[in-house]
């Protein structure tokens, strides 16, 4: 194709999906769409054939004439033909750093809609952020929408024990929930930071921490994980909170008794793990080294040799010896790609079904090549960015997490001060 360079003033397509109101019940495909997610969106776009031949070459030509106006973020968990085009490779958290850090005025995250919120939440104000399909959301994220944490807030102060309480949130969650957490003094963490930020969040409440709780928003598998397995805490000290049930599904006693109220909310893609997979590939290839990631149930988690996240596991990878047989219980792009990259070693994924993120498939490379193009011929589509509001307390519970001991502080110099 000709390339030309983008005009200075790209136009913007904030396309026609019609919008329903953030915490309506139930969302019918079809029937509306919540642009603060994915749910009911879809993709619009005018997008080159999934079998034309040309698009690898077509992808790499709009990059060239884009040269340094673009820079692609590529997540762990895309697919090849597209962490290809990636000039920065990594999980949700090392992408935020990249994106707080790049120079380029636009951005393209290949990854899911939180993490190019997130982008938005850290790049600058002049920079434009761009998710090659909309409908790539989360749908762990999706299971905390902002009205409903709001009613929770609601319930605990109806219960006596929001002042005793501090919110914390998984990086994998929308802006509206990191903003509530920044609003009402809690925090963001990662799921290699979750116990600094958890001992963090107890420190904060009033007394010290004895009679402190904490609301774990919104992935019960690493709150659960964290609280019980890092901080020493006992199953009975957590408690589910379920939005979707009358009073969140908990008596007042249960509210003032327990020590982490766990949001309920899980990963679609590390919750299929079970403890019975363990159990049968150690059958099939004694000696085998089990890796998990913290997302997994806790019965999974108890009977793996070691439990960290993304990054941790691709560490672990690259220094077993070779002739090492190791299994692993996270997303299937990133088990395929590590066990390519490490021939010397028999890397296999624990489940014995296919397993990718639904979600996270959704780009693919006919969308990136329509949203580089588009670029290319002076247009912008699929911006996603975050209101200033959101921004301003988003970047507040991110600066919390910037505080913790470990990974977090490495951001620290490159975020520079909420605004
Ligand atoms: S792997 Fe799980 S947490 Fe990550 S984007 Fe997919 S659904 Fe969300």
């Amino acid at each position: 194709m000709t390339a030309a360079r983008p005009a200075a003033a790209p136009a913007r397509n904030t396309t026609s999906v019609p919008t329903i109101p953030i915490g309506s019940p139930l969302l019918l495909l079809g029937r509306g769409a919540d642009r603060g997610a994915e749910r009911g969106v879809v993709c619009a776009g005018d997008l080159p054939a999934p079998d034309d031949p040309t698009l690898a070459a077509r992808a790499r030509d709009a990059k060239a004439a884009l040269g340094e106006r673009v820079m692609v973020l590529g997540h762990h968990y895309q697919r090849d033909q597209v962490i290809e085009f990636a000039d920065a490779r990594g999980d949700s958290f090392e992408l935020s750093r990249q994106a707080a850090t790049a120079e380029a005025p636009y951005l393209v995250f290949c990854g899911v809609h939180f993490m190019a919120e997130s982008a938005s939440i850290l790049g600058r104000e002049d920079q434009t952020v761009i998710l090659p399909d909309l409908a790539a959301g989360c749908s762990m994220a999706d299971m905390a929408e902002g009205r409903q944490v709001v009613d929770a807030w609601a319930r605990l102060e109806r219960a006596g024990v929001a002042a005793q309480t501090v919110p914390l949130t998984y990086m994998n969650s929308t802006a509206a929930i990191k903003s509530f957490c920044g609003e009402h003094g809690g925090a963001i963490c990662t799921s290699s930071n979750a116990p600094a930020a958890m001992r963090w969040a107890f420190e904060q409440a009033p007394g010290g921490g004895d009679d402190g709780k904490v609301l774990f928003l919104p992935d019960q598998h690493l709150g659960r994980n964290t609280a019980v397995l890092s901080l020493g805490l006992s199953l009975d000290d957590c408690v589910v909170y379920d939005p979707w049930q009358p009073d969140g599904g908990l008596t007042d006693e249960q509210l003032r008794e327990a020590r982490v109220i766990l949001w309920k909310g899980h990963c679609s893609v590390h919750a299929r793990f079970q403890p019975s997979m363990v159990e049968r590939i150690r059958a099939e290839r004694p000696g085998v080294e089990v890796l998990v990631h913290p997302e997994c149930r806790h019965e999974v988690v108890l009977e793996a040799d070691r439990v960290g996240s993304t990054g941790q596991i691709i560490r672990w990878v690259e220094q077993a010896p070779a002739g090492a047989t190791v299994a692993i219980a996270t997303e299937l792009n990133l088990v395929k790609r590590l066990a390519e990259e490490h021939p010397d070693k028999d890397v296999v994924f624990l489940d014995d079904t296919v397993c990718f993120c639904a979600t996270m498939n959704r780009i693919d490379l006919p969308h990136l090549v329509w949203v580089l193009e588009a670029l290319v011929a002076g247009e912008v589509v699929n911006e996603v960015r975050v209101d200033a509001t959101t921004r301003r307390w988003a970047r507040v519970a991110l600066e919390r997490m910037l505080a913790l001991p470990g990974d977090g502080a490495s951001l620290t110099a490159v975020v520079g001060t909420a605004s």
